[in-house]
């Protein structure tokens, strides 16, 4: 096999080798090359220890990143590389940590604490491929498969099942069967993990191409993670929300909109919110997700509200985000023969949005042609200047009133007199 590292990775993996010690590219770089994907980053493994790293690369910039756990990142022409000891975890006391962590001797010992097999590779130009528990042959069958024991590996850390799912969704291949049942069986210890660590991996999950399709064979490992999704999961709302899922762009805020999409009831309108809340997500994306899958804002099966009501109320880019979603929701609504059609039409909505800022239409009160110094020349006061100027935006949106300052001055001067 030849695997062509970048410069920099063939360099470390030199210095290293040239002071005596094993090294090796490791992890997600070797899988993505034998996959034939272009890595995004590059992990090394070395049976040199952190102190004999430092040495090893005394001249170049290196960043502490986890001395402790034997990690040392180093910069090489520009190029950060995460350069770790070889190790062994030691006993699971809680399914999250290992209670201690030792440095092993040669790089099997460290594949072998690594979670899928499809992982557990390592290359070196002078050794070539070490695969001893068979990732290539489940790389080129296409499957996802724990090394060892699966029940065994999720006890140890229950956050390898989110990481299968994460991984089948990206990749597209179907979880082996020791480890999907294994998968299901120990969802509930899920409940021992971060909340932080699990929407790492749900959001991986929802990036991926295929992820309708894990969604679709795991919805109890997703309860179990986010057990408010339980009233969707099991309802006749369920089938539509994979749907649109496959359907919307993969960005991560869209995604998640796409799955919370459907969750609101009646006894709690926010719970898209709370879920993302609770999941400590950044709050950009809960407050945009709020938003987007905000009744009023969606109801797009009774017609699409129009363009500039949705700038006003929400800005160019969610609106442009809204456009997105909806077209999914409404390609998962109809049968594929009317695809294209409803592509063309939501293309179309976007000419509009262009359109309308191309020719500075007002959608905000910064662009209208009065302002609260004439609301208080007219003789407005307080609360009534916010009101009136936020009455006419709407009325000057929906086309009702020109956005010419004369007219709305009549307007308000007109509606002082019928008071
Ligand atoms: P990505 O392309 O998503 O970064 P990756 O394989 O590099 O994929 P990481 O989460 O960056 O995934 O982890 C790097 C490597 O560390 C994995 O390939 C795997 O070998 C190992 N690993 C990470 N997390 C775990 C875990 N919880 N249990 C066992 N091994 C793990
Ligand atoms: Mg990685």
């Amino acid at each position: 096999m030849d695997f062509v590292l970048p410069a920099p990775v063939k360099e470390a993996l030199a210095k290293l080798e040239a002071a005596g010690y094993a090294a090796y590219a490791v992890g997600g770089c070797v899988r993505d090359h034998v996959l034939g994907m272009e890595p995004h980053d590059y992990d090394i493994c070395t049976s040199a220890k952190p102190e004999e790293m430092q040495r090893v690369f005394k001249n170049e910039r290196t960043i502490e990143t986890g001395v402790k756990h034997g990690t040392l990142t180093v910069l090489l022409s520009g190029m950060p590389l995460e350069i770790t000891t070889f190790r062994v975890d030691g006993e699971y006391l809680d399914g999250r940590h290992p209670a201690s962590v030792e440095f092993a001797a040669k790089v099997e010992d460290d594949l072998s604490r690594r979670d899928f097999t499809i992982n557990a590779m390592a290359y070196s130009p002078k050794t070539g491929l070490v695969d001893p528990f068979g990732g290539q042959a489940d790389c080129n069958k296409g499957l996802l498969r724990c090394v060892g024991e699966a029940e065994q590996r999720f006890g140890e850390d229950a956050l390898r099942i989110l990481r299968a799912l994460r991984f089948s969704a990206r990749l597209g291949f179907p979880i082996e069967e020791a480890t999907a049942r294994a998968a299901h069986a120990g969802r509930d210890m899920l409940q021992k993990i971060s909340r932080e660590r699990i929407a790492v991996e749900l959001t991986g999950t929802l990036m991926g191409a295929h992820c309708a399709q894990v969604l679709a064979d795991f919805p109890d490992v997703l309860c179990a993670a986010i057990p408010d999704l339980e009233t969707l999961v099991y309802s006749d709302r369920w089938p539509h929300t994979l749907r649109t899922l496959s359907y919307t762009p993969q960005d991560p805020t869209l995604r998640w909109a796409a799955l919370l999409l459907e969750a609101p009831r009646p006894d709690r309108p926010d719970l898209p919110h709370e879920i993302l809340q609770g999941l400590k997500m950044p709050t950009k994306l809960c407050e945009t997700v709020r938003k987007l899958t905000f009744y009023p804002y969606r109801d797009s099966r009774n017609g699409l509200p129009p363009i500039r009501w949705l700038l006003m109320k929400l800005g160019l880019e969610q609106t442009e985000q809204m456009l997105l979603l909806l077209e999914a929701d409404m390609l998962a609504l109809r049968p594929a023969s009317s695809e294209q059609a409803i592509r063309e039409e939501y293309q179309q909505y976007r000419e509009e949005l262009h359109r309308h800022l191309d020719e500075n239409v007002c959608y905000s009160l910064s662009q209208l042609a009065v302002n609260g110094q004439d609301m208080a020349k007219a003789g407005l006061r307080g609360p009534q200047i916010g009101q009136t100027l936020n009455r006419l935006l709407l009325q000057v949106v929906m086309n009702e009133l020109p956005n010419e300052r004369e007219a709305l001055m009549n307007a308000v001067h007109q509606e002082k007199k019928e008071q």
